[in-house]
């Protein structure tokens, strides 16, 4: 497994935390043992594959219901299953989890895991509350454990190549950034993300994806919004499943970006317009690597050839990376809750009509 050094972080500048009681010798990050707490579909489809791509050993999953974690293992060829959290994290052998249960679990599942002193890559939205994320990265920061979220659109070659080239200020200054982020929402996750706005909805699925990566590309933070947000099929008036909305960046870019549950066949857009061109990309705001970048300076379309990556298998590399001391995560605890703090205000200021400032955690 290469291990890269990362500076994409927007937190880059903070030393990444590093393993004071590792439960486990790292030598080798190869057959480095994982937990996995959720049964989910993320893990099923995504992620367990892309433990073992980047030489990692899943060696049990938790589930609330025994028979499901059982059904689960055995599906995937995990050697261990169990009910019982903390049996999870007693196991030795696992020094790092993977936290894919639904939203309002986050919290008390990260804040045990550092407690046990395992590193911790959780799924997002962190938490649903920033003030629980806060808390979350703290402890793991305290416990000297590495926190990372797994927001894998900073692993798209699309992406990570936009972010370069706006850095190295290829088109300029970065005035607006524009995301369509919108499909219809599979049958199969039509649970509890359409449910209860307090662990569902769209600002706790894609706003927080779409907010990290805005604040990923420009290296800047969200500071206030303004939003239009609705339940209009599948959602109700609480859970929305249907928004548009507007940042302003602590670097002054706005940042505008539409999101939906309930609109089939659009493809994304990420659209950086600059004060010398514009970087504009297609189809690529998806779980596996896919799209294509286009540059745009004096009126003229340039294709950029790149090469597809597994995004997840990305995005656990670097977490090995950091727990190694070689790196940084691709998206921080820090970052996590800097997304969070920014889908928030969105919500806010669509619940309310009204401009909504987004709260700031040290
Ligand atoms: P799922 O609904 O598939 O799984 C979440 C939890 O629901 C599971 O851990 C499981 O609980 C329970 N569950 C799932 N299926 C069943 C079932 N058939 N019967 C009973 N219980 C069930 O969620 P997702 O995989 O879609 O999402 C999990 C997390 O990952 C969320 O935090 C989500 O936001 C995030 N996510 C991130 C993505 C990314 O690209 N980074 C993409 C998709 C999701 P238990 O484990 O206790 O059995």
């Amino acid at each position: 497994m290469a291990l890269r050094r990362a500076k994409n972080s927007i937190h880059a500048g903070l030393a990444p935390a590093r393993p004071r009681a590792p439960t486990v010798a790292i030598e080798s990050l190869d057959g480095f043992g994982w937990g996995l707490i959720g049964a989910s579909t993320i893990a099923r489809e995504y992620m367990v594959d892309a433990i073992r791509r980047s030489g990692g050993r899943p060696l049990s999953v938790m589930s609330h219901d025994g028979a499901r974690a059982a059904g689960f293992a055995r599906d995937l060829d995990i050697p261990d299953s169990c009910s019982d959290l903390d049996a999870l994290l007693a196991d030795r052998r696992i020094g790092a989890v993977y936290i894919s249960s639904t939203n309002t679990q986050h919290r008390h599942q990260v804040l045990a895991a550092a407690a046990a002193g395992k590193h911790v890559l959780c799924d997002k939205p962190l938490a649903t509350r920033s003030t629980d994320a806060l808390k979350m990265v703290r402890a793991c920061e305290k416990a000297g454990v590495v926190l990372a979220v797994n927001h894998h659109l900073r692993s798209s070659p699309v992406h990570q190549t936009m972010q370069r080239m706006i850095a190295a200020g290829e088109i300029g200054a970065v005035r607006s950034l524009m995301i369509v982020h919108a499909g219809y929402l599979r049958p199969v996750l039509q649970s509890w993300r359409i449910k209860d706005a307090a662990e569902g909805g769209i600002y706790l699925d894609l706003s927080v994806h779409d907010i990290d990566l805005a604040s990923f590309l420009l290296e800047q933070t969200p500071v206030t919004a303004v939003a239009l947000g609705a339940g209009v099929a599948l959602g109700s008036n609480t859970v929305h499943d249907h928004a548009m909305y507007a940042l302003k960046m602590s670097g002054g870019t706005f940042v505008q970006v539409h999101e939906s549950f309930v609109t089939p066949d659009v493809e994304s857009q990420v659209v950086a317009l600059g004060s010398e061109g514009a970087l504009i990309a297609a189809g690529t705001l998806a779980q596996r690597s896919t799209g294509t970048l286009m540059r745009r300076v004096n009126g003229r379309n340039e294709s950029i050839p790149l090469r597809a990556n597994d995004l997840y298998a990305d995005t656990v590399e670097q977490f090995l990376g950091a727990i190694a001391g070689t790196g940084s995560p691709r998206a921080t605890g820090r970052d996590g809750l800097a997304a969070l703090a920014g889908a928030e205000a969105v919500g806010k200021a669509a619940s309310t009509g009204r401009a909504a400032a987004v709260k700031r955690h040290e």
